[in-house]
């Protein structure tokens, strides 16, 4: 063997040493890594700080059990982009959706960042976070990693800070803001550990008619002993606040169940009874209480808050001393009615709704003078809706002033073109609720339509029913008298079933009086029903005032209130509802 040769053995032998040397060593460097990663997988799963790797594209690449927590992520979520809409709000700025601030930190700015005392939103829980950013400096392309850290106790210190109104000033009891601000802090707490909580809210019965006739200062005298009273009700972590004027709410953190809940209420209420027995004054006051629980009936305080007063309002409306826990149906027909709602908006924008036209006739000559303006809904799904089915929904969010426009802009320029082509003159009645009434000034926009379309006001009737008119009457009053000096003519809707007086049929300027339907349905059997609808028309003739019988469906009723002296008439006997194409061949002239 020569030299050479005897040379490349000794290398080879010398190349293979090194390799088995190695292969072995990096395997056991490989093991032990692979422990240590194992170690700190196992330590990040149960850091208190939630953490969570992204990808640049937003995908979760790991998530410790607090972030899979906070976040509402499962197992599966992991490689997929999450599919709760985490919202965050930094200061005062608008919300931001986290993961458009990830995109942006993974692809283009590729630096930490730090957010401190953020407000954020998972789906509806809302959460005070503090966060860190940092772009990722390993061997994954371009990933981020965030940590979010509980700072709902740095919120807490500010708020109380920021707001005197942390403290109810009478009572010194704990306010709703206070309220508010411990309900989500305890959420967040029994979220995580799978706990319950449960409010008790809970009024006095009466309240107001009791400072009417004993006084503010015993009333505020025996609210600030019923605090002192309730103050001794509290356990280990239960809490009470003065949510306003005589409403209370007792709090407690970690209940078992719905059962334990509607126990603890009814035991509550008993001895709220006792307290009222031993300390109310000649009036013997009694509580009503609505109960709720997390999660069962809302995720966040102010959800909470409000489902438990709708629970107590419905208690109200029982017997004294009645505890009511909220029904999750509830939440079902809060959700439909927020979906008709936002329907409505859209609908009015996209011009579904359209008035109809019920013709009012003469009852000695059966000739047509007017008609009642009318709201229709035509929903592209649902098909034709009759206010009776949104109207409340109207009103009670807001939505009853655009719809109150569009029947004035509708009817007033309607008017003029039936002028223009000289269809017979008619006298048109809107619909108008208080709400709308004292909201917008009412009788500034009237008198604009009237002048932009040249119209004379004296053909158009607003139609209240007697007890909005009367509501809050210094206002209502001074609306009255713009309304008459404008020159448009008021009609008391649904007469002779609420609370107005000949008074009030003197004070305000009315120019007819609508006769209830249910005083006309047994018109011609019911002698009370007659006498009093003689009444109606007797007193309207001594005022000077027309009155109208709505809602005939028979020709005997109509014969009886010819009889009567009744004016005018409305129903179904003589025309029903109908659109405007159709209302206008029974007024055209020529
Ligand atoms: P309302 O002012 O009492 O209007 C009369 C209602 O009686 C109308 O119901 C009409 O269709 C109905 N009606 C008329 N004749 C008869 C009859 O012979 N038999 C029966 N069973 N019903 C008859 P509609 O159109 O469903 O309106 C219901 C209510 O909705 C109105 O009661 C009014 O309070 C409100 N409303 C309608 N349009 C408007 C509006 O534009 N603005 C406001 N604020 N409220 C409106
Ligand atoms: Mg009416």
């Amino acid at each position: 063997m020569d030299l050479l040769t005897e040379l490349g053995i000794t290398s080879v032998l010398a190349s293979m040493t090194l390799f088995f040397w190695m292969r072995r060593y990096y395997s056991k460097e490989i093991n032990r890594l692979k422990g240590e990663i194992k170690l700190f997988k196992n330590a990040n799963e149960y850091q208190e700080d939630a953490i969570i790797v992204f990808s640049g594209g937003c995908e979760v690449y790991s998530a410790n059990r607090s972030a899979r927590k906070l976040l509402q992520l499962e197992p599966f979520h992991i490689n997929m982009i999450p599919e709760k809409k985490i919202l965050l709000k930094i200061g005062h700025s608008d919300p931001l959706a986290l993961l458009d601030v990830i995109e942006k930190e993974g692809k283009i700015i590729k630096r930490s960042i730090h957010l401190e005392k953020v407000v954020m939103t998972v789906g509806e829980i809302v959460h005070q976070v503090n966060i860190y950013i940092d772009h990722s400096k390993w061997n994954l392309k371009n990933s981020v990693i965030c940590i979010f850290q509980d700072a709902a106790s740095d919120f807490k210190e500010i708020e109380e800070q920021k707001m005197l109104g942390g403290i109810d000033f009478l009572t010194s009891l704990p306010s709703q803001f206070k309220a508010n601000s411990d309900i989500n802090r305890m959420v967040i707490h029994a979220q995580k550990d799978s706990k319950k909580l449960a409010l008790f809210i809970f009024g006095i019965n009466d309240f107001e008619k009791m400072k009417v006739a004993h006084g503010l200062a015993y009333s505020n005298n025996l609210l600030k002993k019923f605090s002192e009273f309730l103050l001794e009700l509290v356990e280990d972590n239960t809490f009470i606040y003065r949510l306003d004027c005589d409403t209370f709410l007792y709090l407690v953190n970690n209940i078992k169940d719905e059962d334990t809940a509607l126990n603890k209420g009814k035991e509550i209420s008993k001895k709220i009874s006792r307290f009222f027995k031993h300390n109310s004054k000649d009036t013997y006051l009694t509580s009503s209480m609505g109960i709720v629980l997390f999660p069962d009936h809302g995720r966040n305080a102010s959800k909470l808050i409000d489902h438990a007063l709708k629970a107590l309002a419905e208690s109200k409306e029982k017997e004294d001393g009645t505890v009511q826990i909220f029904k999750k149906e509830q939440i079902h027909i809060q959700a439909t009615e927020e979906i008709m709602i936002e329907e409505m908006k859209r609908g009015l924008k996209s011009g579904e709704f359209e008035v109809y036209y019920q013709p009012i006739i003469d009852l000695k000559t059966l000739d047509i003078t007017g008609a009642e303006a009318l709201i229709r809904w035509n929903h592209p799904r649902l098909g034709l809706i009759t206010p009776a089915k949104f109207m409340h929904l109207a009103e009670a969010s807001g939505s009853i002033m655009g719809i109150g426009e569009f029947v004035l802009e509708q009817v007033i320029s309607q008017h003029k073109q039936w002028n223009e082509l000289n269809f017979k003159d008619v006298e048109i009645s809107i619909n108008i609720s208080a709400r709308e009434l004292l909201a917008y000034q009412l009788g500034e926009k009237l008198e604009q339509l009237f002048i932009d379309n040249k119209v004379d006001p004296k053909f158009f009737n607003l139609d209240m029913s007697e007890n909005d008119a009367i509501e809050d009457s210094i206002k209502t009053d001074l609306e009255f008298s713009i309304l008459k000096k404008i020159g448009v003519n008021l009609s008391i809707d649904h007469f002779g079933v609420g609370g107005s007086s000949i008074e009030n049929l003197q004070r305000l300027p009315i120019h007819t009086l609508k006769i209830d339907r249910s005083l006309l349905k047994n018109i011609n059997t019911d002698v009370n029903h007659q006498e009093t609808v003689k009444a109606i028309v007797v007193l309207g003739h001594a005022l000077n005032i027309g009155v109208i019988a709505e809602g005939i469906e028979s020709k005997e009723q109509y014969s009886m209130l010819q009889k009567l002296g009744c004016d005018h008439a409305q129903g179904y006997i003589f025309y029903k509802p109908s659109p405007v194409c159709e209302f206008q061949e029974l007024i055209r002239q020529n």
